[in-house]
């Protein structure tokens, strides 16, 4: 079989460009935020189009070879290694709004960034994440856990539609009334059922809120951890949360209240007045000093300042547990394996579950682990240590957790891009669930082109 000959069909057939290793923008096309490894595919299709991505996944299950999918970078899993196809699709960046109907409709290319700038006028702002550069897409897939979730859920609950290009090569609409199956497995299942083309979902009333990030100096990192968990216990749904705690380098790339310093941040999002909301954080103020306060009023059009993730791409590696409660012994532990002074540095994130993401959503989703009250992220940047030894490291504390632990977050899934063990896929769905998205996989992806992402492999034949 010559690929080459092959390839001369599909590029008649795409808009796009079709790229092999070697030629210009290649790598250019592959690379994203993470920059710990990056897709090595023996074809990359830029696709312009839903048609562009048909033509792709035909040629692709028509060589038996399997497909990925690029946007942003920011949650590449299990990379190509040397055969298959990329299709990348940051050139689909179309977005319809509709004000009166409080919807968006988005082409695969999309981030958040682009949703919260077009919503903002109408009064209008959607569920997204920490980061706004993340792609609309591959959250949603993944259920995404968003700024004001505890008050209007996982931002797959509000999806109304999704095109979906199936393995067969078929762009399908997909609804809760037209494909129960694949709206089911395509809101919280992960990459591994076709490339969505476009989405439409919800937008919530928010223009303004209360919020932003309290740093302070964690010199007692156990007692500002328990402080937080009992705060969390008093606050309404209308008040979504986390602390991140971590040892800032003292670079003059950080602002400079945190250079070289422990620090514990607490980001909050509050859908309220500001009165209240300064009521609410009051407790969390009394705490102690910030190194910075830029908890405020806010337009929503500024949401992306709460986390101030970074924007720049690097290299990391990390994972995740759900958790039913913080107990006051775990935080205790986590601080002795993973906190400051510990061989390989880790960033600790623990947001606030609980509220709407614990509600079933109008349409049954692959979203688990919903009696979860918190997620604990273990992050280990590349700079700070290489995946192979922060993975250890990463497992001794969701070992010593596990009493405590109901799954995982399939979005903070960071790795390595070796495959993630069947094991560590099923923690992430609750086990009807999986079976479910087993049996559906079986159906539409028979050849499981869809493996380079969280793979669902194909239920046993007896
Ligand atoms: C800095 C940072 C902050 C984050 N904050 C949050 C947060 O607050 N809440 C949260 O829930 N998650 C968060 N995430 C996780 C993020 O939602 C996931 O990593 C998500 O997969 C990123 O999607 P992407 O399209 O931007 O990235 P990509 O790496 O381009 O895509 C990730 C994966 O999504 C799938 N995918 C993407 N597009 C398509 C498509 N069109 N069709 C089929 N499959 C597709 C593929 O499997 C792909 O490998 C964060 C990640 C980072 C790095």
């Amino acid at each position: 079989m010559s690929v080459d000959v092959d390839l001369e069909g599909l590029t008649g057939q795409v808009k796009g460009p079709v790229l092999r290793p070697g030629d210009e923008g290649y790598d250019e096309e592959r690379s994203g935020f993470q920059a710990g490894f990056r897709h090595e595919p023996s074809v990359i299709v830029g696709a312009t189009c839903a048609d562009d991505v048909r033509a792709a996944v035909r040629f692709a299950a028509g060589l038996d070879l399997p497909v990925a999918v690029h946007s942003t970078g920011h949650g590449i899993v299990t990379a190509l290694r040397g055969e298959g196809v990329l299709i990348s699709t940051h050139r689909m960046t179309g977005l319809e709004l509709d004000a009166e109907a409080r919807t968006v409709r988005v082409e695969a290319g999309v981030r958040w960034e682009q949703v919260i700038k077009a919503a903002a006028p109408h009064g209008l702002a959607p569920l997204n994440g920490s980061a706004p550069h993340v792609g609309v897409v591959g959250y949603l897939l993944g259920g995404g856990t968003g700024l004001m979730g505890r008050e209007f859920g996982y931002a797959s609950d509000l999806v109304r539609s999704l095109d979906v290009v199936t393995p067969d090569g078929t762009l399908r609409h997909v609804t809760a009334e037209s494909d129960p199956d694949l709206f089911f497995a395509l809101r919280g299942g992960g990459g591994a059922f076709g490339v969505v083309t476009a989405v439409e979902t919800e937008l919530v009333p928010v223009a303004r809120f209360y919020g932003g990030g309290l740093y302070f100096e964690a010199d007692d990192p156990v007692d500002l951890l328990r402080a937080y968990h009992e705060w969390t216990l008093t606050v309404p749904e209308q008040l979504t949360s986390s602390i991140g705690l971590m040892g800032y380098p003292p670079a003059p790339a950080f602002p400079e209240p945190l250079r070289g310093k422990y620090v514990a941040h607490v980001r909050l999002v509050f859908n309220g007045s500001a009165e209240d909301g300064e009521r609410l954080v009051e407790p969390l103020r009394a705490l102690g000093p910030r190194l910075i306060d830029s908890v405020r009023e806010m337009p929503y059009e500024e949401a992306g300042s709460v986390y101030h993730d970074p924007t720049f791409s690097h290299a990391y590696f990390g994972g995740n547990v759900l958790l039913r409660e913080l107990d006051p012994i775990a935080l205790q532990t986590l601080i002795d394996l993973a906190g400051p002074g510990t061989p390989v540095p880790c960033i600790i994130d623990i947001r606030h579950l609980g509220g709407a993401l614990s509600r079933p959503p109008a349409h049954p989703s692959a979203v688990g682990g919903r009696s979860a009250q918190y997620v604990l992220r273990l992050m280990t940047g590349g700079m700070a240590a290489p995946p192979e030894a922060a993975r250890p490291v990463h497992q001794r504390v969701y070992d010593a957790l596990k009493q405590w632990t109901v799954g995982r977050s399939l979005n903070f899934v960071y790795n390595d891009g070796t495959p993630v063990a069947e094991p560590q896929v099923r923690d992430l769905f609750e086990p009807e669930t999986y079976t479910r998205l087993q049996s559906l996989k079986s159906t539409l992806d028979a050849q499981n082109l869809f493996r380079h992402t969280h793979n669902i492999p194909l239920p046993p034949t007896t």
